[in-house]
């Protein structure tokens, strides 16, 4: 465990509402470094508000949300988000270029960093089929990107990154199923070094992970 880019997390006792609805009750799950841990559970269940506890981007109502054995309370902003990549369901790019878009997951990163990152998440070859390749402005694309093409650039933005813990929130949702085969393999040579958790209501995408923890409106099972 000497390893510090392994690092775990997780939910102590955890009580969190929007509103008035519960969304977690007295909800606990350990995350453990150097594993995938899939969470399953139908739509509204909770999966993405976990994970956005994970981010701290809410604060819990009681009990305790933990990253690599610290309170995310007191773990200090930058740290947390040098500490964690986050996919998110819906990718947003920005007006820029492909290369760009992806270098937001490290900025600075050089031309073979994205095109490796890129590679990993099953979107290099879309990417070279461009006009300008890398250089291609989102923006001269208009709306013609697919679901698809945006999610694996979220995917790729999260590679680069290349944080100890990696936030997947249905990262394969809107791909078919060769090229969730790849993100999936990737994912599996990427825990080598790191600490997964993979949020998907698909039966087939838990098939890569070591745990699974299934939701139900806010309990665990
Ligand atoms: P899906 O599989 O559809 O993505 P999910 O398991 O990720 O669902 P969440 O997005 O965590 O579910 O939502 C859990 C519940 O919290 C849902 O009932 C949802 O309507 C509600 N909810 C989510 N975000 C907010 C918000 N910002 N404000 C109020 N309610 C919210
Ligand atoms: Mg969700």
């Amino acid at each position: 465990q000497g390893d510090k880019a392994f690092l775990g997390a997780g939910a102590e006792h955890v009580t969190f509402a929007y509103d008035e609805e519960k969304i977690l009750e007295d909800y606990s799950l350990q995350i453990e470094p150097g594993k995938i841990t899939g969470i399953h559970g139908s739509s509204g269940s909770g999966k993405s508000t976990l994970l956005k506890l994970l981010m701290r981007f809410w604060n819990v109502d009681d009990g305790k949300v933990l990253v690599s054995g610290s309170d995310v309370q007191e773990i200090p902003t930058k740290r947390l988000r040098d500490t964690e990549s986050y996919v998110t369901q819906e990718t947003h790019l920005f007006h820029d270029s492909i290369a760009n878009n992806i270098a937001v997951g490290k900025p600075g990163a050089g031309r073979e960093e994205v095109i490796e990152a890129a590679k990993k998440a099953s979107i290099h070859d879309f990417i070279m089929s461009l006009p300008n390749g890398y250089d291609t402005e989102v923006g001269e694309l208009g709306d013609t990107l697919s679901g698809g093409e945006k999610q694996r650039i979220g995917i790729a933005r999260a590679f680069l990154h290349d944080a100890p813990l990696l936030l997947m929130d249905e990262p394969t949702s809107n791909l078919d199923s060769l090229n969730e085969g790849i993100i999936l393999k990737s994912l599996k040579e990427a825990c080598e070094r790191k600490t997964v958790v993979l949020v998907s209501h698909r039966k087939s995408t838990m098939n890569v992970a070591d745990v699974v923890w299934e939701m139900e409106s806010g309990r665990i099972s």
